[in-house]
């Protein structure tokens, strides 16, 4: 996705260990109208499929996914990252963060993911796949559809995609990043 990458390369910066900082216009501030192409083509992408609900984990999830839910008149459920007091029945699994180096819980309530679901899921990054995989255990564990996984950005060097597609399911990312070697930024296409 042209517009994408020319930001990327305008605006993105890199940091050590292959993190990209997308702070000014994805994960800190946000260009609305960006995410909105965003969603528009990964609903383009994903029109051939079945889709009643789309799913995400929060936060930096939350922008593409609310928009996607707008332009497809469907609900949008994100996966919490701390159990609210109110909730007592709910999935939950445990997802590694290599940004944070570390492990975290996340939750959906039974009643927000079942097995009449067909889900549609979208982050910003995908990385190791790591929150990938428990979205597919999530998903499992619910007995719902999950139909295809779409991502902002792409790293494709680290290999998450893997993960996403041994599992049987459709992977789509908009801007795929084949290395950020030496701080410097080299996007596919
Ligand atoms: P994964 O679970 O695929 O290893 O990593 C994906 C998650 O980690 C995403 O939800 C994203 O928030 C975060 N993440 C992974 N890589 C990056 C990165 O380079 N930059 C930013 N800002 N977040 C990242």
């Amino acid at each position: 996705m042209k517009a994408l990458i020319d930001r990327i390369l305008k605006e993105g910066k890199c940091y050590e260990g292959g993190i990209l900082k997308v702070d000014k216009f994805i994960n800190h501030q946000m260009d609305p109208n960006l995410m909105k192409q965003v969603a528009v083509e990964l609903i383009r992408r994903y029109a051939s499929t079945n889709i009643n609900k789309i799913l995400t984990v929060e936060a930096s999830g939350i922008a593409p996914a609310i928009m996607m839910g707008f332009l497809l008149d469907l609900p949008v459920v994100f996966a919490k990252k701390k159990k609210p007091s109110t909730m007592s029945d709910m999935l939950s699994t445990s997802i590694f963060s290599f940004t944070k180096q570390r492990e975290y819980h996340v939750c959906i309530s039974k009643e927000y993911l079942t097995s009449d679901d067909k889900v549609l899921f979208v982050d910003d990054f995908l990385a190791y796949g790591n929150a990938a995989k428990g979205i597919i255990d999530l998903c499992n564990q619910a007995g719902a559809e999950l139909v295809g996984m779409g991502f902002i950005i792409e790293k494709a060097f680290q290999n998450g995609r893997k993960v996403i597609e041994e599992a049987g399911i459709r992977c789509e990312s908009l801007a795929i990043i084949d290395s950020l070697d030496n701080c410097e930024i080299k996007i596919r296409g």
